[in-house]
């Protein structure tokens, strides 16, 4: 399995966030990454460091297929515009938001502010926008060695993307890194799906997706009444349009262990079947586990070596990419262990 990361990932480091309406430390932090990078080496797997970014035109047109063309341009220069404010804080963080209709989009960079982040969960200053540009460059070079040849390969991104809508940041992220692996592998491939084990719904995926035949989405998580993203996820979502009946929601109850979590996985699987598809997308999270800090379902390692071993066993293509699981002790051999199931399976 070739792996892949660049190190500029590193640059968005925000120190904080804002838990229950008070400044708490990000658990979204590089350290994470050095974690995985060690959990790949454990695991036997080669790892590519990627070179230096520079203008990527291929990137650029990829992203606009997923996001709206204002959103790239707000991520790209809104911390610049930001501390032009006076009084403004280092940290982007609006104080309003659009809930319900909004008439127009605003041209005041607080409007636009909270119009694009979609809660206080996605804190961006100066070094932000070179890593949120690294993970996605890492997802597509994952998806691309896909397209050469290769029969599985695995993006180490963070930010995370996958609560990333169509101009929407939240949840730790900014730009869909999932559904950009499945933009590049639609370049070969008729079908494509993107199976979500993220301890959280895939909203921003959904959301991209919600109309589309061509790309399946499907997601486990935890029941959103009662977790974050709290408004998508729930069973009777299943698209509309063209993509009626091209997403699959099967959210499970707080504190779900393992075992829920394999059966819940097998069902979403049988409803994918149907759909047949050509090349898979995993978004791949680690945050199910029982000591992960988001603190949602009860995991333990050994799940994550049954999960990669049932996914394994899907027919097709695959990238994976990295999505959430927090700094704990468990979260490299958490990694590990789907790596391990997976070359199993
Ligand atoms: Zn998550």
């Amino acid at each position: 399995m070739k792996c892949f990361y660049h190190e500029a990932q590193s640059s968005h480091a925000p120190k904080h966030f804002f838990l229950r309406g008070q400044p708490a430390p990000s658990p979204e932090q590089p350290v994470r990454a050095e974690r995985l990078t060690e959990a790949i080496d454990t695991a036997g797997a080669s790892l590519t460091l990627l070179p230096p970014l520079a203008r990527d035109p291929l990137l650029l047109d990829r992203l606009k297929r997923i996001h709206t063309s204002r959103y790239l341009d707000f991520l790209e220069n809104v911390v610049e515009r930001w501390r032009a404010l006076p009084g403004a804080s280092d940290i982007v963080a609006p104080n309003v938001h659009p809930c319900g209709h909004a008439s127009f989009y605003p041209r005041h960079i607080v409007g636009q502010a909270g119009w694009h982040l979609h809660d206080m969960a996605c804190p961006m200053d100066e070094g932000s926008y070179t890593g949120i540009l690294a993970s996605a460059t890492t997802a597509q070079a994952a998806a691309g060695a896909v397209l050469e040849g290769e029969a599985v390969s695995y993006a180490l991104c963070r930010p995370p993307g996958h609560h990333a809508g169509p101009e929407r940041a939240g949840g730790f992220c900014f730009l869909n890194n999932t559904a950009l692996a499945a933009t590049v592998l639609r370049e070969r491939y008729e079908r494509v799906a993107i199976i979500d084990v993220d301890l959280h719904h895939g909203n921003g995926t959904q959301d991209i997706f919600w109309q589309r035949s061509d790309v399946w989405t499907g997601s486990v998580h935890v029941d959103p009444a009662d977790f974050y993203p709290f408004y998508w996820g729930a069973a009777a979502e299943v698209g509309d349009g063209d993509g009626k009946g091209y997403n699959c929601n099967v959210p499970l109850p707080l504190g779900a262990n393992g075992i829920a979590f394999l059966q819940a996985l097998s069902r979403l699987l049988s409803a994918l079947a149907e759909f047949n598809p050509q090349a898979i997308v995993i978004a791949l999270g680690l945050d199910a586990h029982k000591d992960d800090p988001l603190a949602g379902m009860t995991l333990e390692t050994e799940d994550f070596y049954r999960i990669g071993q049932r996914l394994a066993q899907v027919k097709g293509p695959k990238v994976i990419v990295q999505e959430g699981g927090y700094p704990t002790d468990s979260l490299g051999d958490n990694l590990a262990a789907f790596l391990h199931g997976f070359r199993r399976g």
